[in-house]
């Protein structure tokens, strides 16, 4: 802490979640030497998406050893496809060994967060109704963690018991009961192999079926796992052959989404060999290309569906009664636990009446008709904040890690530019913003996101603009990001008098 304003706590740099993002910003921080920062996290535990997420079967469907931090490799993952808990682990064992816990403040959600334009400040009050100043906020608050609860009519009168799979409820016991699942991406196709044999009847309720392949998974041994660690070569060379692997698919998902026919090819067999019945097949084959939704890898989503204790139905829903669900074709079927794997609200990844920048200009507002802000990372309007895991830095084909660190590095040059020139706050330029999402749509257009046929939460409700996803290699991503490019932004100097006080501030008054 660099000081306290009328009492009020100040941080140099405030950082809002402690997931991969907010936890790797904490450790490149802390060896850069910089101390005078915090790490708020509403939840009791770090790990965001990983501590938050405990729904069985959660896991990564990225292989592990390329969702990790490139700097705290890890050896010992004991499946390709680690799952949560595992992560969770490894997010823990990092944050202690980097030492960040010290600036970990578990249990404390930003609630707001408000510029001051004459301070050059940032404001920040939290769940509990204490405030805060910082001069950078860095929001590593989760692309998906706002849950999406359906609009279902009647939902509300439901008798029995409704969660979302990322609140699982553990203490609702699900044996022998007669269970609803809503939703069939890729948390769905997780649990409900998991929860499957446990109740007495499942029905599950898909809208769109996904396409899965076969998930190559298994279990690391002992001996690999003893390799890893005495060559640490052998690990980064597995590393780069995945890395290399998964980016080879750009050209099939952003360049020539026409080769996505040739890859659909391993998902239809799929289907012939875990699913006999014709009709059961025709329900579960989607209608559109390969791709345009994340591909789902599953090896037991397709035999649970078989199950004879499975309905998998495909009739829209009507409403929603005190102890049933009603189809379009007039069906009622009873339940007595109803499970939400309808997935979160990426393309609105901020609520409104939370961040308010320039002006009181509310973001959520702002971003009424889709998010937008340059490299993913700043918002013109909003100085000082960064954003992690941003407007189109997401990933159909590989680690969101490897965007995560391009971002940070990019956040570190300009706390080294703004403390080595003598700036308060930066403000990306409006027409900056303007440009780098206008070169990103039009890179967008042939993707198979945009031109595969299909209704993905890639786009945005509103506008139908894709927010969600980068449109090409993550190396071009990294070079982008490589050096925090001043010229963008509008500056304000450090201001000598208040900076006694309450940090590195900008002059009260002065222009951008
Ligand atoms: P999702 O993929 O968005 O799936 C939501 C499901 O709910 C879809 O099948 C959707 O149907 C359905 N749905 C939504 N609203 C509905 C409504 N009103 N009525 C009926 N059905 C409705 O959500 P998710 O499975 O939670 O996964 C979200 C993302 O989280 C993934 O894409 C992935 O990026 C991440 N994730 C990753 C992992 C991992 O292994 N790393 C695991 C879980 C999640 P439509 O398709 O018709 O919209």
């Amino acid at each position: 802490m660099a000081g306290s304003n009328q009492g009020i706590p100040h941080y140099r740099v405030i950082i809002i979640g402690a997931g991969f993002a907010g936890l790797g910003m904490a450790i490149r921080l802390r060896q850069a030497g910089e101390t005078d920062f915090v790490v708020f996290e509403k939840e009791s535990g770090v790990g965001g998406t990983w501590w938050v997420n405990s729904y069985p079967g959660c896991a990564c469907d990225v292989e592990s050893h390329l969702y990790a931090f490139s700097f705290a490799p890890n050896p010992d993952w004991r499946r390709l496809f680690a799952p949560a808990r595992e992560i969770r682990d490894y997010l823990q064992r990092c944050a202690e060994r980097f030492g960040v816990m010290p600036h970990v403040r578990l249990n404390t959600g930003i609630r707001r967060m408000d510029w001051d334009d004459s301070a050059g400040l940032w404001h920040l009050l939290d769940a509990g109704g204490a405030r805060y100043t910082a001069n950078v906020v860095v929001a590593g608050m989760g692309a998906l963690s706002v849950p999406h609860y359906p609009d279902i009519p009647g939902l509300e009168r439901f008798r029995g018991r409704v969660f979302h799979s990322q609140q699982w409820d553990h203490e609702h016991v699900l044996d022998n009961r007669r269970v609803a699942v809503i939703g069939t991406g890729a948390s769905a196709v997780q649990f409900v192999p998991r929860i499957r044999p446990k109740v007495r009847h499942l029905d599950l309720y898909q809208r769109t079926p996904p396409w899965i392949v076969p998930r190559p998974d298994r279990a690391v041994s002992h001996r690999e796992r003893r390799r890893l660690r005495r060559f640490p070569g052998l690990q980064l060379a597995w590393r780069w052959g995945l890395y290399w692997l998964l980016e080879a698919r750009v050209l099939a998902f952003a360049r020539y989404p026409g080769l996505m026919r040739l890859l659909q090819r391993s998902a239809e067999r799929h289907l012939r060999e875990q699913v006999p019945d014709p009709r059961l097949r025709r329900a579960l084959t989607p209608d559109y290309l390969f791709g345009c939704k994340r591909i789902l890898l599953s090896d037991d989503f397709y035999p649970a569906v078989t199950a004879e204790n499975v309905d998998l139905i495909t009739a829209g829903i009507r409403e929603v009664r005190e102890d049933a669900i009603v189809t379009l074709d007039g069906i009622e079927r009873p339940a007595d636990t109803i499970i939400l794997g309808t997935g979160f609200r990426a393309a609105d990844p901020v609520p409104t009446g939370m961040i308010f920048g320039r002006h009181g200009v509310d973001l959520g507002e702002h971003w009424a008709d889709g998010p937008q802000a340059y490299k993913g990372t700043t918002i013109a309007g909003f100085p000082n904040l960064f954003m992690l895991m941003g407007p189109n830095t997401g990933l159909g084909h590989s680690s969101v890690v490897l965007m995560i660190e391009s971002q940070i590095a990019y956040v570190m040059d300009a706390l080294r530019r703004m403390h080595r020139g003598g700036i308060g706050a930066v403000d990306v330029k409006p027409d900056v913003q303007q440009a780098w999402n206008r070169w990103l749509q039009r890179r967008l257009q042939g993707t198979v996101w945009n031109v595969g046929g299909c209704r993905s939460w890639y786009l945005h409700p509103v506008s139908g603009r894709n927010v969600t996803l980068w449109p090409g290699f993550t190396w071009q991503f990294r070079l982008r990001t490589r050096r925090f490019d001043l010229g963008a932004y509008g500056t304000r100097p450090v201001d000598a008098d208040t900076s006694a006080t309450v940090g590195r501030v900008a002059v009260p008054g002065k222009e951008w």
